[in-house]
């Protein structure tokens, strides 16, 4: 019974179905004596961490854990994704710990913005969120943006205490620590992996020199994210790697843009206006008249319409429509989970039709950029 038996690092149940869960071991190692999980496995041996993850309930267990210690919460978003990869009910469970939310991914917006306007939209969203945060930093963990300043913060922020990593998968949070594995810990001793006390789950310990030590956390998995819905494929074309270009279109009112197949925007009613697009540039956006778009997708997704391609769309949910109303005088986004967002440039008021698979969020917000 594999059920039984548990990672010699980390304390997790071992397993053979899923790379990206904890426990995970190939099938053949589940027959010895005594095995230790990939993760403690590249941990101890390559001292870096990987990603696993674990569904909504297991990461509730997880975080309610962390309300009964005395430690600093770093909360990672994807700047990107920002409304999709906060855990806005992240007080709920990590009691009355101070949160430091920090947006990754800074790389991904168009070069030459203001940083410290990005950096109060950040906290009146995180705030609207009904998140409450001690500290806000930006950052690029890939490309060593703002990571400094991560650091000063997180060391003005902790007061000698544990520091909790939290975050969605996908927002960097794996990149960040080995960052901060390099940076910032105490290299002499060895990370190590335990599990959290009422959990199951493992987490695991980066040594600082007074002895604290910052604790990783699996990621959770939010199925309202366009990159958690898509097959894997998709995957790599959804999530810009470079900084975006943004697409300017100059729309009439019955025109409708697609992205890929993955998304369809109808400008139904209002004076014409440009919507700027900031989507990965792997997605192809096609403009056609809103009478011809029904008859155009059923015709041409996975074709002309792609991503993703003619084997891959039937994977994807079914297309469902939400009617929006821009408020004349609103500067807007609409953001969509995953995908990213059309900054709406008319200020005259707006009739949108947004069409997304089924159970991807999305939303009108404030004018990141
Ligand atoms: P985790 O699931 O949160 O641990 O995320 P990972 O660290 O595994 O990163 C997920 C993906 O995002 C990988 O493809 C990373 O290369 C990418 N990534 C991480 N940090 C950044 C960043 O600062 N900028 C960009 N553009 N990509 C990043």
């Amino acid at each position: 019974n594999n059920d039984s038996k548990r990672c010699f690092g980390c304390g997790a149940a071992l397993q053979s179905g899923d790379t990206a869960k904890p426990g995970f071991v190939p099938a053949s190692a589940l027959k010895a004596e005594t095995a230790i999980c990939k993760r403690c496995f590249r941990i101890r041996h390559y001292n870096e961490i990987s990603t696993v993850t674990v569904d909504q309930n297991a990461f509730v267990q997880l975080l309610s854990s962390i309300a009964d210690t005395d430690s600093l919460v770093v909360a990672i978003a994807d700047i990107f994704d920002f409304e999709g990869s906060l855990i806005s009910g992240l007080h709920r469970f990590i009691g009355r710990n101070p949160v430091l939310l920090v947006a990754n991914k800074m790389d991904l917006l168009p070069k030459g913005l203001n940083w410290n306007r990005i950096l109060n939209w950040v906290q009146q969203q995180a705030k609207a969120q009904g998140l409450k945060v001690e500290g806000v930093a930006l950052c690029s963990a890939k490309r060593n943006v703002g990571f400094e300043r991560v650091v000063e913060r997180i060391d003005q922020l902790r007061k000698g205490r544990d520091v909790y990593v939290v975050g969605a998968t996908n927002v960097g949070k794996s990149t960040l620590i080995n960052r901060l594995i390099r940076d910032y810990s105490d290299m002499d001793a060895e990370l190590t992996t335990s599990p959290i006390p009422g959990t199951t789950l493992d987490a695991v310990r980066i040594p600082l020199e007074d002895g604290k030590a910052v604790i990783d956390t699996p990621g959770i998995v939010y199925p309202h994210r366009l990159t958690e819905v898509v097959p894997k494929r998709v995957l790599s074309k959804l999530m810009p790697d470079k900084p975006v270009k943004p697409l300017v279109y100059q729309l009439q009112e019955k025109q409708t843009l697609f992205f890929g197949a993955l998304a369809r925007f109808d400008f139904v009613q209002g004076e014409p206006q440009s919507f700027t697009c900031y989507v990965s540039n792997s997605i192809k956006v096609h403009r056609t008249k809103l009478e011809k778009a029904d008859a155009l997708y059923a015709e041409h997704k996975g074709g002309l319409l792609s991503p993703p391609d003619s084997e891959e769309w039937n994977e994807l949910p079914p297309l469902a429509r939400h009617r929006l109303f821009i408020p004349k005088g609103k500067k807007a986004d609409v953001y969509v989970s995953g995908l990213g967002w059309i900054a709406v440039n008319g200020e005259s008021g707006a009739e949108l039709s947004l069409h997304l698979p089924e159970g991807v969020k999305y939303a009108v917000r404030d004018r990141l950029i």
